[in-house]
């Protein structure tokens, strides 16, 4: 990852202390997003290595992932998937559920009008933590018949376990928190 891009996240993102639970430190892409020259070096990080006509979608997850996953669509030249958090789709959905520090979370693509099978799928978020929200997105896309070409985020926090967890896929991260 090129030194300019990892400049432009350090240099741009806040980091808050105990949110959202004591003893966490969220590091909010906010101004990093927010800055042109920030958020065209974040959009060129996640294309990374891609290149038009090595995958078919780009997905992102809700909702920080939105607006990342659009820009580097538009770059590969693909459509785009809003993986979403459960009750957002009407049915008929496919839904894959994972454990979170506290309770569980749902994520869901639509199950008609669809058709992933056999597609590459380049998966897109911001912040990789326990490595829990993408897993289920790698499942849910398996589940649809697709096949994940990568999965590439902004920043990861490390010590977590989210690289271990994923470590059957191709993954890019273009800091560490
Ligand atoms: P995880 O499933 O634990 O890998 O958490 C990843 C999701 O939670 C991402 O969608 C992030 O937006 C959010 N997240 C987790 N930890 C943080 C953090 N320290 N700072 C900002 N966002 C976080």
């Amino acid at each position: 990852v090129s030194p300019t891009i990892v400049a432009a996240v350090e240099r741009l993102m806040r980091r808050v202390e105990d949110f959202p639970a004591a003893g966490v430190q969220f590091c909010d892409l906010t101004p990093v997003l927010a800055d042109p020259d920030g958020f065209a070096a974040v959009v060129d990080g996640l294309v990374g290595s891609h290149e038009v006509g090595s995958v078919d979608y780009v997905a992102g997850l809700d909702a920080r992932g939105f607006l990342l996953a659009g820009a580097v669509a538009v770059r590969l030249h693909t459509g785009v998937l809003a993986i979403r958090k459960a009750g957002k789709l009407p049915p008929p959905v496919h839904s894959r559920s994972y454990e979170l520090e506290y309770g569980a979370a749902t994520l869901e693509l639509p199950a008609d009008g669809l058709d992933l099978r056999g597609k590459r799928v380049l998966v897109v978020d911001d912040v990789l933590a326990t490595g829990g929200t993408l897993g289920a997105a790698v499942g849910l896309l398996d589940d649809c018949g697709a096949v994940v070409a990568g999965l590439s985020v902004v920043l990861e926090v490390p010590g977590l376990g989210g690289r271990d967890r994923l470590a059957d896929t191709p993954l890019t991260c273009l800091t560490v928190a």
